[in-house]
């Protein structure tokens, strides 16, 4: 597992855009990249985490899910 790089290349690749779990909240605030910039400042009610399927996964190598409530990959 990798330090995840916060940068423009690295938010677009992020697809939290996508996840059921990302809500109104998170939207207007603008927020992703959750596995480089740490937890959610927004309520999170868990409908599924999708970053699994992220590129980024790969990448650098992440083992877990719900960055967006655990905060940055280490
Ligand atoms: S692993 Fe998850 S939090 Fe990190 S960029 Fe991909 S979708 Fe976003
Ligand atoms: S970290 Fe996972 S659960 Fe949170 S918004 Fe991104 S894909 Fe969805």
């Amino acid at each position: 597992m990798a330090v995840v790089p916060d940068t423009e290349e690295t938010m677009k690749k992020c697809i939290c855009g996508g996840c059921p779990s990302r809500n109104q909240c998170m939207k207007e605030n603008m927020e992703g990249l959750f596995c480089a910039k740490g937890t959610t400042t927004c309520e999170l009610i868990k409908n599924g985490c999708i970053c699994g399927a992220c590129p980024l996964t790969a990448e650098y190598t992440l083992d877990k899910m719900y960055y967006c409530e655990i905060g940055a990959a280490e």
